[in-house]
């Protein structure tokens, strides 16, 4: 079976590396916080081509936080994307505030600038646009439609570790960043970590002081914080990861040359990528009008795939309130059926690579 996702084999890669890092925090005595947290927030932001970062217990808490440092609070409304993973809605009700879901871009998957305007209401404070699979979205027009309605964008980029944006990583185009290093993202931790970055010195202090219970001093509160810290074990093993992410991210990126130039499969419709995208490939998504048929075939041929996501949000239980907007968001109802996410990643070879190819060019035949 050719996996979807291979966790392990960063860790057999590094594991000196790794080791060493484990060891050298455990030997510090210093367990929340100090050093290796500062050192991997000022690599992670130079990273991003930010000013700023603050690393945050996971990515759902990033986004929490990063909202409530943009002052979103009970009955505001937030945009989102209708075809999201539910993180983001999520965060917006922690807030007290209202997910208004925005339909995405038929091929990019990412939200549709231009029905934005007709979201905003004079209760929208934030459009948080997602950049879903790693590609960019198009942040250029929702940052311009921002600053017409004098709205906040925070990006949700839990799945664009290393993307660019016409040639400048993701990471302080919007007024922040939310990030996640849940285990499979491109940048992964070995455990959950998370981080906002920022250009504007204020929203990263804002998100310092909520992560720590409000507090800038010991036992001085200044707001009614959060415990959201990013463990320095994991800080200690994100710094090791992050050296690498290039590399990996650069076999994601020749792996998905090569399924859109082999693929030849007409069922199938391929990612669009727009030529100001360079995307991190996180996932490598494609659409089939019958998808759960042509899943079993792949599994049948020994290559593994995942549906990223079954249900979209304003269908789920957890969100049972929302359910008279059933049929209402078309395009996140039918991507929910006809996704399919291929294996992509470092774990991959060529051989792997090619099967691929040739299993799904061989569905028909
Ligand atoms: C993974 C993910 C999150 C949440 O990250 P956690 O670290 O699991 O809390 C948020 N948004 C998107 C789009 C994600 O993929």
């Amino acid at each position: 079976m050719i996996p979807f996702l291979d966790l392990k084999s960063p860790y057999v890669e590094l594991n000196s590396e790794i080791n060493e890092a484990i060891s050298r925090v455990l030997n510090s005595g210093w367990y929340i916080g100090g050093v290796e947290v500062e050192e991997f927030e000022s690599e992670y932001a130079k990273f991003c081509e930010a000013k700023y970062s603050v690393g945050v217990a996971n990515g759902l808490d990033a986004l929490h936080l990063g909202l409530l440092a943009l002052g979103v609070g009970p009955g505001d409304e937030v945009i989102v994307p209708s075809n999201t993973y539910i993180a983001t809605w999520l965060a917006v009700n922690q807030c007290g505030a209202i997910p208004v879901p925005v339909e995405p871009i038929e091929g990019t998957f990412n939200i549709n600038p231009a029905l934005i305007e007709n979201a905003i209401s004079n209760k929208t404070k934030v459009i948080l646009p997602v950049h879903l699979y790693g590609q960019p979205a198009d942040i250029d027009p929702i940052i311009e439609i921002a600053k017409k309605y004098g709205l906040y964008v925070l990006e949700d980029g839990a799945q664009s570790h290393g993307a660019r944006y016409k040639g400048r990583r993701i990471g302080s185009h919007g007024d922040a960043v939310a990030w996640s290093f849940y285990p499979g993202k491109n940048l992964g931790a070995m455990g959950d970590g998370g981080a906002i970055t920022t250009n504007n010195a204020d929203i990263a202090q804002k998100v310092n002081v909520l992560r720590n219970y409000g507090s800038r001093h010991k036992y001085i509160n200044e707001v009614r914080g959060f415990n959201s810290r990013l463990d320095p074990l994991q800080a200690a093993i994100l710094r090791v990861k992050l050296t690498h992410l290039d590399s990996w991210n650069g076999r994601r990126k020749k792996i998905a040359k090569e399924y859109l130039s082999s693929i030849t499969n007409a069922e199938l419709i391929m990612p669009i990528v727009p030529d100001w995208a360079d995307p991190a490939w996180h996932l490598f998504v494609i659409c089939h009008p019958r998808r759960d048929e042509f899943q079993k075939y792949l599994t049948k041929m020994g290559v593994a795939t995942l549906i990223h996501y079954p249900i979209p949000p304003h269908l789920q239980d957890a969100y049972s309130e929302l359910n008279n907007l059933k049929g209402k968001l078309p395009l996140a109802e039918s991507m929910a059926h006809r996704v399919l996410s291929l294996p992509i990643g470092p774990h991959l070879g060529d051989r792997d690579v090619a099967k691929v190819i040739q299993d799904v060019n061989n569905e028909l035949s």
